[in-house]
């Protein structure tokens, strides 16, 4: 008898003693973890601690110079020709990009795009998605992210929050496995965060692996599964969420915590 269920499940993300440097200065010191799928993970600490290079390198927007990064079971920027480790082509980066989702701060929307071309062109592009069944997704994902009004608009016509909520819609489109937001809402004000903050926790309630970089205490403490605190270039602390904001291990762990409230 076969049960699906048995199947083990591969972690969405492990980070393998990474290290990256920027010229002469390191700025991930042999940073390793794992998300399970299905984590809402917080990836926390100062200004200046390697949170989004690290995000940028799970998405291979930056080459690590040490450690391996996998998504999925799949190494990042690698393949194996018998027991060697090559690098990828760029063209098979880009599909194994597509296996990760990312939103940006600055939300990155194509501005000449209207908000339901800015959802579908990868998936036709790259998935090679018949234009109806893109459409018709993208309407799907409007629905989701609570803009189902807004497929024709151009982001210049949008707020904010509503610029953010297409990134991310944007972002499913292509089924990553993993979604990362660095900084999703530090670009909007108090009453705009707010609606996006709704739509991260739609996708946590739902299941999604997520990976969020954020000063945001709604998100850290309100629905994340685990805490993973970086200073300068180091785990400090990886830990349940509620751990980390009841005792918190490290003075830096609780510096920052005295900051954020
Ligand atoms: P965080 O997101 O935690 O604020 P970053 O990952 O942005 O931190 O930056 C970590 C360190 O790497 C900082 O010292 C920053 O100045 C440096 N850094 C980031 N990107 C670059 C780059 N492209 N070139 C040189 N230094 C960089
Ligand atoms: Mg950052």
């Amino acid at each position: 008898m076969t049960n699906t269920s048995e199947k083990p499940t591969l972690p969405a993300v492990i980070a393998n003693a990474v290290s990256k440097y920027f010229g002469s200065l390191q700025v991930l010191k042999n940073v390793s973890f794992t998300v399970q799928p299905g984590e809402v993970v917080a990836l926390l600490g100062p200004s200046g601690a390697g949170k989004s290079t690290m995000l940028r390198c799970i998405n291979h927007l930056e080459k690590i110079d040490g450690g391996q990064v996998s998504v999925h079971g799949e190494l990042i920027g690698y393949q194996r020709q018998g027991d060697r480790l090559m690098e990828m082509s760029d063209k098979r980066i880009s599909e194994q990009r597509t296996t990760v989702g990312m939103v940006f701060q600055s939300f990155n929307l194509f501005r000449h795009m209207t908000v339901l071309e800015n959802i579908i062109t990868a998936p036709m592009m790259v998935h090679k998605r018949e234009k109806a069944e893109a459409i018709a997704q993208a309407h799907a994902l409007l629905q989701k992210v609570g803009l189902p009004d807004k497929a024709s608009f151009y982001p210049s016509q949008l707020s904010g929050g509503q610029q953010q909520r297409v990134a991310i819609a944007r972002a499913l489109a292509m089924e990553p496995e993993v979604l990362l937001l660095d900084e999703p809402t530090s670009a909007l004000d108090p009453e705009l965060s707010h609606e996006v903050i709704g739509t991260i926790k739609t996708l946590a309630d739902e299941g999604r692996t997520m990976l969020i970089t954020t000063h945001e205490m709604a998100i850290a403490r309100g629905f994340s599964d685990r805490v993973i605190f970086m200073v300068d270039g180091e785990v400090a602390e990886d830990v349940p969420a509620k751990q980390f904001f009841e005792s918190p291990q490290h003075e830096r762990s609780r510096q920052f915590l005295a900051q954020m409230e």
